[in-house]
């Protein structure tokens, strides 16, 4: 049993993460800011002994009273939408709050677990990416303060590894989805399944021709314990390889939700990356993992779960 203490822990994966490691019997402490956490996502945990919440913000201070065996840093605006309207924040929390994290791992004498992301690639130039590929990103561009801060996460997370022997493990996580969305975050799988059960028009930005790789949640989190279980100290993508472009996923949306609505087209927001799709022979041999759920079986759960938060 372990004692794990996850930043943006009534986020999206932060809450999921909690649920996996609760249901193995380790005990979480989940600290959010609820920017853009939500408590309908934990409170199914309030009652549990070994389950406990704070409300603060990581990226001003950090501390948990006992015995810690690891610290898991997850919180971070992750939309798109969010990371452009709290661009302060995002550097803050990616920067200080990493910084504050792992000094509390260093303390504790925990292992450290850090949630970065496939945007350090950027808008890729090798395709798949592997974990060698060092990115194309655009450090000034509206995209970069999150980018940059999940670079800078990684880089002072391996300098704790190396400087001070920290234990590390650093997760390059690719588009997930899956209930727990919020139905307003901005992000494609969530936007489609909420406009198509709405009657709206699905928004397409740019010509829908742009790919993404779609990761089921749990499949992700399952990723997760893997990695966290392993002596992997390196970068690791988990990532469900099946690509897809935005104008196929739109089609899948309506078909599934025999949803009435058309498509509309937009602009094109400002670095969109042209292409995104995970290279996992690292993560299939060291972890012995791949992903389980496709598409269409994790849409039918996503769906599910939007049409049932829609109707209450
Ligand atoms: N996108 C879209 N319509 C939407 C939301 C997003 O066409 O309503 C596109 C977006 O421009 C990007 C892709 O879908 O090319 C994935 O966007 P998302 O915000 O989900 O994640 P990203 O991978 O860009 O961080």
């Amino acid at each position: 049993m372990a004692r794990v203490v996850i930043t943006g822990g009534a986020g999206f994966l932060g809450s999921h993460l909690g649920d996996a490691l609760l249901a193995r019997g380790d005990h979480v402490v989940a600290i959010d800011n609820l920017v853009t956490g939500e408590t309908r996502n934990i409170e199914h945990n309030f009652g549990h002994d070994g389950f406990s919440f704070v409300n603060a913000d990581v990226s001003n201070y950090l501390w948990v009273p006992g015995d810690v065996d690891v610290v898991m840093h997850f919180a971070s605006p992750a939309s798109p939408i969010d990371y452009l309207e709290m661009p302060i924040q995002t550097l803050k929390v990616g920067s200080l709050g990493t910084h504050n994290s792992l000094g509390l791992a260093m303390a504790k004498g925990a292992t450290f677990f850090m949630a970065s992301t496939s945007e350090v690639y950027g808008d890729p130039l090798v395709h798949p990416q592997t974990e060698e590929y060092w990115g194309n990103v655009n450090p000034v561009g509206p995209r970069g303060v999150y980018d940059e801060a999940k670079r800078f996460s990684e880089a002072i997370t391996m300098a704790y590894h190396t400087h001070h022997g920290l234990d590390t493990r650093i997760v390059r996580i690719f588009n997930t989805y899956g209930p727990r969305m919020r139905p307003n975050d901005g992000r494609v799988v969530s936007n489609f399944i909420v406009q198509a059960l709405q009657g709206h028009d699905l928004t397409i930005y740019g010509d829908g021709s742009q790919t993404r790789s779609f990761t089921y949640v749990d499949d992700e989190i399952r990723g997760f314990l893997a990695l966290l279980d392993s002596d992997v100290t390196s970068p690791t993508n988990i990532g469900n390889p099946n690509e897809f472009t935005i104008a196929q996923l739109a089609e899948l949306v309506v078909e599934m939700t025999n949803s009435g609505s058309t498509i509309s087209y937009h602009d094109l927001p400002v670095d969109d990356p042209t292409q995104r799709k995970p290279d996992i022979a690292k993560a299939q041999s060291l972890l012995g993992w791949s992903p389980n759920v496709q598409l269409r079986e994790g849409l039918e759960h996503t769906i599910a779960y939007f049409a049932s938060l829609l109707a209450s």
